[in-house]
C-alpha cells in the first residue's frame, strides 16, 4: 500500500490530489520552483521539495529534480497530474525503474496513445476521422491526400495537445504554408515534426469518455464529458451529461471507448475523446493517458473520486468488485478561471493578486499564490456545480462565479457569466465554434455608476479624514478616475454620520459608508460589497458583471502633469536640504522657488507646480532626504 506520494505537479491539480491523499491517509510530498514558494499547494502538502527556479523545464520538467525529490522524501509513489510530463513515456519509465508506484497507465500505452498517428493505425473497428496517417510526410504526399480527403482539411502534429502544431487548411493553396508553420511548432512543442491530416468537420462538438482499468484487464466508462465551449482549441467549460447525446448515442460512444481501452489493455483513469457531428456520427480524435482538468464533472455527476481510484488500481485493486453508476445521477458543470483578457484575444494576464477569494457554494479547485506567473498555464482556478438537472447546475456555477473576488489580473470570471446566460448555451444548441461565433460576449460592460462611486469611496476610505481635512469645507472633494478613454469626476460632499451626496455626470447620489471590510456603501438606498484593491494608481474593483481597472488621475493640471512638475514636490533623488523659501499657510504661485535640495555636488530647485498653498512641510534645512519622497504639500488653488 502507498504511504506517501509525491506529486510531480503545481497549482490547483496539486492541491486537489492531496485532498484525496489526506482522506484516504496518505502522506503527500509537493514539489516547488522558486515562483511557487508561497503557493497554497506547497502549505497544504505534508512535506515540500525546491526542485529549482520558475522556468518549469528547470523546476517541474526536470526529471532528476523531482525524482531526487521522491528518493530524500522517502516517497513510495508519484502521480504526475496533468500537462508537465504527466504523459512523456520515459519519465514513466524513469519512476517505475526508481522503485516508485506510477500512477497511471504503463510507459508503453502513454507512448502509443501519445503518437495520434499510431494510434489510430493500432485501434480497429473504431469510427476514425477520414484523413491521411501515413509515414511519408512529403508535401507532394500531403497535396494528393488532403486532395482526396477534400477540403477543408486539419493538419495536426502527431504528438500534439494543448490545440498546438494544429491547423485548419481552408483550400489546396494555403497547405504548403500551413505544413510549414504546423512542423515548425510541434518540433518546438514536442520536438517532433510528424504530422496527420483529417477532414474538418464543421460544427462538431467534441465528446470525451471518461475510463477507468484495472491490471485484470477490466475496463469501464464513467459516461462522457461535453467540452465544446473552447477558445484556439481549448476547453474552458465542461459538463456531464452532454445535452447532444441521447442514450442510445451515449451507449455507443461509451461503449467504442471501453473497446479502445480493451484493446490497448489500458490501466489506470484515462480519456478517449471524440468529435461529434451534427450528424450524430461520432470518431475517435486521441486518447488522453492521464487525469484530465474537466475530471471533476464525472465526480460530481458520478459521485466517485478519480483520484482515489487511480490511486487504488495502482496499487492493483480490481474494478471487477466494484459498483459504480451505469449513469450520471445529477448534472455536474465546470468552469475554468483563467488570468487572461477575452476582449483582448484571451491574452494571459500576469501581476500581484490583490485580493483572491471563491465562493464556498459550490466545488472550487484552486491552489493559488500570491502572484500570477508568465512562466506556467494561465488556469488559476476550476468551480465545479452539480445539481438535479442542467438548468440548475448552471444557475449554481453562474452564482459561484458572480461571488468570486480576483483582483490584480484580468480573468474570465464575467465572460464565463455571459456565456452561460446566453440563450444557445442554455438550449444546450452549441459546437465547437460557438465562441468564435459570439463575438459580442467578449467585452465587459463599462463601469456602472456604482463601479466609480465605490473606486472613489474605496479611495477616501485609505485617505482618511485628510481628505476633507485639505479640502475647502464648503466645495465638494474631487476624485478623478479614468477606464480605457473615459474619464468621470466624482465629487463628494460630506454630511453627518457617515453620509454623504456624491455627484457622478451631473447626477446626485446618496451614499452611506459602513466600516467594513470589504467595502459597504449604501447608494441611493440599496446597500452592495464592492470588492476594490489598489496597487499605486490602478484601482481594481469587482462587480458580478465585470472587473475593472481604473486609473486614478492625480489632480495636478494635466500640463503641470505632463511637465513632470508633479515630482517636484517629491524629492528628485537622495540629498541634503539646504534652503527652505517658504512656510506653512504661505500662498505661492507656480514656478515660484520652494525648496533647495543639494545632491550629487549639484543644487535642485524644487519649484511650485501649481498655485496654491503651503499645508506642511516634512522637512528641516539640513536633513537629508531618500529620493521619492514627499518634501511639502501644497494645496491647489481653485
Ligand atoms: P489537442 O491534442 O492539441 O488538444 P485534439 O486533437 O484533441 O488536439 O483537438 C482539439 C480540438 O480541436 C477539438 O476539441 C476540436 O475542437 C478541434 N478539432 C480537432 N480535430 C478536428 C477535426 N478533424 N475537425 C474539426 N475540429 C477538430
Amino acid at each position: 500500500m502507498i504511504r506517501k506520494l509525491l506529486i510531480a505537479n503545481r497549482g490547483e491539480i496539486s492541491a486537489r490530489i492531496i485532498r484525496t491523499c489526506r482522506a484516504l491517509g496518505i502522506r503527500t510530498v509537493a514539489v516547488y520552483s522558486d515562483a511557487d514558494a508561497n503557493a497554497d499547494f506547497v502549505k497544504s502538502a505534508d512535506e515540500a521539495v525546491y526542485i529549482g527556479a520558475s522556468p518549469a523545464p528547470q523546476s517541474y520538467l526536470n526529471i532528476e529534480a523531482i525524482l531526487t525529490a521522491a528518493s530524500r522524501t522517502n516517497a513510495d509513489a508519484l502521480h504526475p497530474g496533468y500537462g508537465f510530463l504527466s504523459e512523456r513515456a520515459h519519465f514513466a519509465e524513469a519512476v517505475i525503474a526508481a522503485g516508485l508506484t506510477w500512477i497511471g497507465p504503463r510507459p508503453e500505452v502513454i507512448a502509443l496513445m501519445g503518437d495520434k498517428r499510431r494510434a489510430k493505425l493500432a485501434l480497429k473497428n473504431i469510427p476514425l476521422v477520414p484523413g491521411y496517417n501515413g509515414d511519408d510526410q512529403s508535401d507532394t504526399t500531403f497535396q494528393a491526400e488532403a486532395g482526396k480527403i477534400s477540403y477543408p482539411v486539419m493538419v495536426k502534429a502527431a504528438a500534439g495537445g494543448g490545440g498546438r502544431g494544429m491547423r485548419v487548411v481552408i483550400s489546396a493553396s494555403d497547405l504548403n504554408e500551413a505544413l510549414e508553420g504546423a512542423r515548425r511548432e510541434a518540433l518546438q512543442a514536442f520536438g517532433d515534426d510528424t504530422l496527420l491530416l483529417e477532414k474538418y468537420i464543421e460544427r462538431p462538438r467534441h465528446i470525451e469518455v471518461q475510463i477507468l482499468g484495472d491490471s485484470s484487464g477490466k475496463v469501464i466508462a464513467l459516461g462522457e464529458r461535453e467540452c465544446s465551449i473552447q477558445r484556439r482549441h481549448q476547453k474552458i467549460i465542461e459538463e456531464t451529461p452532454s445535452p447532444a447525446l441521447n442514450s442510445s448515442q451515449r451507449e455507443a460512444i461509451c461503449a467504442a471507448a471501453v473497446s479502445i481501452g480493451e484493446q490497448i489493455r489500458y490501466t489506470n483513469a484515462g480519456t478517449v475523446e471524440f468529435i461529434l457531428e451534427p450528424n450524430g456520427s461520432f470518431y475517435f480524435l486521441e486518447m488522453n493517458t492521464r487525469l484530465q482538468v474537466e475530471h471533476p464533472v464525472t465526480e460530481g455527476a458520478f459521485s466517485v473520486d478519480l483520484v482515489a481510484w487511480q490511486i487504488r488500481i495502482a496499487e492493483g485493486e480490481s474494478l471487477s468488485q466494484q459498483i459504480f453508476p451505469a449513469q450520471a445521477q445529477r448534472h455536474a458543470i465546470e468552469a475554468r478561471l483563467y488570468a487572461e483578457d477575452p476582449a483582448s484575444g484571451f491574452l494571459p494576464s500576469t501581476g500581484t493578486l490583490l485580493k483572491a477569494s471563491f465562493s464556498d457554494t459550490i466545488r472550487v479547485d484552486s491552489g493559488l499564490g500570491d502572484e500570477v506567473f508568465p512562466y506556467y498555464d494561465p488556469m488559476l482556478a476550476k468551480l465545479i456545480a452539480a445539481a438535479p438537472t442542467r438548468a440548475e447546475a448552471v444557475r449554481k456555477l453562474d452564482y459561484a462565479l458572480s461571488q468570486l473576488v480576483l483582483l490584480g489580473v484580468r480573468h474570465n470570471a464575467a465572460f464565463l457569466r455571459r456565456v452561460l446566460a446566453d440563450p444557445e448555451f442554455a438550449a444546450g444548441e452549441f459546437d465547437t465554434g460557438f465562441i468564435e461565433r459570439h463575438a459580442e460576449l467578449l467585452a465587459d460592460p463599462q463601469p456602472s455608476s456604482t463601479v466609480w462611486l465605490a473606486t472613489a469611496f474605496a479611495k477616501l476610505q485609505g485617505d482618511g479624514a485628510n481628505a476633507f481635512w485639505r479640502n475647502n469645507r464648503y466645495r465638494p472633494l474631487k476624485y478623478t478616475f479614468a477606464y480605457g478613454d473615459t474619464q468621470r469626476d466624482i465629487l463628494i460632499m460630506p454630511h453627518a454620520d457617515s453620509r454623504f451626496t456624491a455627484t457622478l455626470d451631473q447626477q446626485e447620489f446618496a451614499v452611506r459608508t459602513f466600516p467594513e471590510q470589504p467595502l459597504s456603501l449604501e447608494i441611493d438606498g440599496i446597500r452592495c460589497h464592492l470588492p476594490v484593491e489598489h496597487q499605486g494608481d490602478s484601482w481594481w474593483v469587482q462587480t458580478p458583471e465585470a472587473s475593472y481597472r481604473l486609473g486614478w488621475v492625480s489632480p495636478l493640471p494635466v500640463g503641470v502633469k505632463q511637465s513632470g512638475a508633479q515630482g517636484s514636490l517629491l524629492s528628485p533623488m537622495p540629498g541634503q536640504v539646504v534652503k527652505i523659501q517658504v512656510e506653512p499657510g504661505q500662498q505661492v504661485n507656480k514656478d515660484d522657488l520652494l525648496m533647495v535640495i543639494e545632491a550629487m555636488k549639484m543644487e535642485h530647485r524644487i519649484t511650485a507646480p501649481y498655485d496654491g498653498q503651503v499645508a506642511k512641510l516634512h522637512f528641516e534645512v539640513g536633513q537629508s532626504v531618500q529620493s521619492g519622497v514627499k518634501l511639502l504639500d501644497l494645496l491647489p488653488s481653485e
